[in-house]
């Protein structure tokens, strides 16, 4: 069976991230998708974000239990549902409960093998915008959690937390007033499609 998907591409600098209309009727049926086997991880970049834009997010994500909270970053993870694991922000009924904006790196670019929209040739600028993009946020979450780290604020020390995000708000504002040209040049919004033969169940590609 034949599938036209669509891909909608949004250009929204460290926000940037792929909408899928297949997400909606996973092909894994199995009421989870690639959700299934990943633990989101909030770096600073996501961080910052969810600090100046929905601080109770931020405040709700550090209320859970069973993060791994690192130096500068903190990880929500699963927890084992039968033969895989269910995000904690996933619900059955609906998906991921976060807008797509307010997830981290993984989760707004990561599309399944299934789709396997890097390999069209009409799309190569988008891979191309997506993998600068990942190098660009790794390398600004490094270089922010070295600045924080000579300050000698660590997110394990919940009394250092409030200056921990004073810094990295500074640092946030200053990091957009300097976006890299391959994020200027890029549209903020495009959509394409592709088809795809579908396959179900495990058959489907993560
Ligand atoms: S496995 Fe593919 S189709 Fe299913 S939710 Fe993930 S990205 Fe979407
Ligand atoms: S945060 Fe959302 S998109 Fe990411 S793994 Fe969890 S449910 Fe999926």
């Amino acid at each position: 069976m034949e599938k036209v998907i669509t891909l909608v591409f949004h250009n929204q600098g460290l926000r940037s991230y792929i909408e899928v209309d297949l997400c909606a009727q996973c092909p894994r049926q199995d009421d989870k998708g690639c959700c299934g086997f990943y633990s989101p991880v909030f770096y600073p970049t996501d961080l910052a974000y969810l600090l100046l834009n929905e601080p109770d997010l931020l405040n709700y994500i550090f209320s859970l239990d069973h993060l791994t909270i690192l130096d500068a970053s903190v990880t929500v993870n699963n927890t084992i549902e039968g033969s895989s694991y269910r995000c904690r922000f996933h619900s059955k009924e609906n998906g991921c409960i976060l807008s797509q904006h307010l997830r981290e790196s993984i989760c707004r670019h990561f599309v399944c093998s299934g789709i396997g929209w890097q390999e069209e040739d009409s799309m190569q600028d988008w891979r191309d915008f997506f993998d600068k993009l990942t190098d660009y946020e790794i390398e600004v979450n490094n270089h922010w959690a070295e600045i924080l780290k000579e300050k000698g604020l660590t997110l394990r020390d919940p009394s250092l937390r409030e200056r921990f995000f004073d810094e990295l708000s500074i640092l946030y504002e200053e990091g957009l007033k300097n976006l890299p040209d391959f994020v200027t040049t890029m549209p903020e919004r495009d959509t394409r499609s592709l088809t795809r033969p579908l396959k179900f169940g495990p058959d489907w590609i993560l």
